[in-house]
């Protein structure tokens, strides 16, 4: 869920759907840790156009889902003279991104913040009349806390600091110098990022390093996720260069050389008034072209044009489309394909999604005993707490809380422990707030508290996950007018889901095309 988004290797995947010819392999990509060439920054967007000579207002596209990834493929369509209908089941845009203001409290229940991974962010936030609004974070949120022993360590972010950090002791820091002579496995696309890590780094960076951010960044467990399918940098690194550490250096130097490519260190941005202002703009700019409250049930063929019935209430209406593009989460999409796609339901419903609750607390600043001088913390699964990490969100960015007040998200469950969700009552919520208040030195209670639960909160890319990839892409190819996409393909960062958006735009336009 990216609540710790990183800019480096450990950013969750940000390779896109390859061309469906091309066997879902790995790449020879030169820019192993940075963009997709077709992402380059020298690329004009304002050429964008799908097909100049066709009258592209005849051609129907729906789109189910009115989350960041259907919003942003629909503005692209939209822009381009194409008839776009988006399909949300709610009464608001933005799906996970949702953002309430109460007693003085910005409160976002879903992201807090994205990275600025692509020019594609800038380029919507421009068109849609937002820049004004747009905010980064402060500098002091460059600096990440892991829990070790009851201790915040700062995640170590040069050589020396390594040498000096407490979060690893002498032996794991010796153990990193064996990685450079370390070889391949043979196991490939079937690793877990567990498997991976350890061989190559060693038990304790896998449990004081990768595995809180793992929490932080899928509500993941390392030991089911697929180190191929959620952190291809990561794998890539191995399968290019032989070794992470070689492949970070050879990598930085062949970016370097190519100057036009490199990768300008993401910034973190959000919104003056939260992250749903984002999908709340494009939602303006589309107008009536949303139907909320539309409840997308059943899918189905008819001729060349496809049939979407919808329900609201127990009134129900049909929408004709050309092409239909599904963004909603795969076990939404199990539900609305009719019988014949059989296989794929059984791909869809077999992607994981762990449940999450969000803790939303506000403290008077004064009760905080610890500094706040960095993004908020995570905590390994060793160190046995009751929740994955915490944010402190009114450090990160202003506008989050009154200036007396200091506020912080807490995520709890996830595919770590989702079974703390399961009989949940009233003393988990008192036995997080009573363990999150000892870590920040706190001495009184929370004066605001609110929380959301997410049953089904982030598509976890497990073990295997290559085979779902694998069947969407020959699922597309055999139900031509049909495209797939959403956080489960391609990325779950809200950037991946931008970047994707632009990809499905293009994929879809190359359909048309070849009509
Ligand atoms: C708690 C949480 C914290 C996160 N934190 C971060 C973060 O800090 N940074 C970051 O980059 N990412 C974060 N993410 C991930 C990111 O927010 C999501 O991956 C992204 O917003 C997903 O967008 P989407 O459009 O693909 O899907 P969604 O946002 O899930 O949108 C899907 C839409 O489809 C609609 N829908 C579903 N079924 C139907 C139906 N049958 N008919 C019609 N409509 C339907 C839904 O109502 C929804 O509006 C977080 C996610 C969560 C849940």
């Amino acid at each position: 869920m990216v609540i710790f988004p990183m800019s480096g290797v450990l950013s969750p995947r940000r390779r896109l759907y390859p061309p469906a010819c091309r066997p879902y392999g790995l790449e020879a990509e030169p820019e192993a840790a940075g963009f997709h060439p077709r992402h380059s920054l020298n690329r004009d967007y304002s050429k964008r156009t799908c097909k100049e000579e066709m009258d592209k207002g005849t051609i129907k596209i729906t789109i189910l889902g009115a989350g960041i990834s259907g919003l942003a493929t629909a503005f692209w369509l939209h822009q381009d003279g194409f008839d776009v209908t988006v399909l949300e089941s709610k009464n608001e845009p933005g799906g996970s991104m949702v953002t309430r203001h109460e007693d003085g409290f910005l409160i976002d229940y879903g992201p807090n913040s994205g990275l600025e991974t692509t020019p594609l962010i800038g380029k919507i936030v421009a068109a849609v009349g937002l820049e004004d609004e747009m905010i980064y974070a402060d500098e002091k949120a460059d600096k990440r806390y892991v829990l070790r022993n009851n201790q915040l360590h700062a995640l170590p972010t040069s050589p020396a600091a390594f040498l000096k950090t407490k979060l690893f002791t002498p032996k794991a820091k010796l153990r990193l110098l064996a990685e450079p002579f370390l070889g391949k496995s043979e196991e490939g696309y079937y690793q877990s990022v567990s498997e991976f890590v350890k061989r190559r780094l060693g038990r304790e960076f896998l449990d004081y390093a990768i595995n809180p951010f793992v929490a932080g960044i899928f509500a993941g467990n390392p030991d089911n996720l697929s180190v191929k399918s959620a952190f291809p940098k990561l794998y890539r690194l191995e399968e290019l260069y032989g070794g992470l550490f070689k492949g970070l250096i050879l990598g930085a130097r062949e970016r370097k050389k190519r100057a036009e490519q490199s990768k300008q260190s993401a910034r973190m941005f959000s919104f003056k008034k939260g992250m749903q202002s984002f999908p709340e703009a494009i939602a303006d700019k589309l107008g009536d072209k949303i139907k909320y409250n539309c409840n997308v049930e059943k899918v189905a063929k008819s001729g060349t044009k496809f049939k979407i019935l919808c329900k609201n209430a127990d009134k129900s209406k049909e929408f004709v489309a050309d092409i239909m593009l599904s963004t909603v989460p795969a076990y939404q999409a199990a539900a609305v394909f009719d019988d014949k796609a059989n296989k794929l339901v059984g791909h869809l419903d077999q992607i994981y999604y762990p449940p999450v609750k969000m803790l939303y607390l506000g403290f008077r600043q004064e009760a905080v005993g610890r500094p706040l001088d960095g993004f908020g913390f995570l905590i390994p699964a060793k160190e046995n707490k009751k929740f994955l990490g915490a944010i402190w969100n009114s450090t990160i960015f202003p506008y989050r809380a009154k200036s007396d007040m200091a506020a912080f998200t807490l995520f709890i469950g996830g595919a770590r422990s989702p079974e703390l969700l399961d009989n949940e009552n009233d003393k988990l919520i008192d036995n997080v707030i009573k363990e999150f208040k000892e870590i920040m030195h706190i001495n009184s209670d929370p004066v605001f508290i609110k929380e959301k639960m997410w049953p089904k909160a982030i598509p976890q890319y497990s073990l295997g996950y290559i085979e779902h990839e694998r069947y969407f892409e020959k699922f597309e190819a055999d139900n031509p007018g049909i495209f797939l996409s959403g956080n489960y393909r391609g990325g779950i960062s809200v950037g991946d889901c931008i970047k994707n958006s632009e990809l499905t735009y293009q994929r879809i336009c190359e359909y048309i095309k070849q009509k």
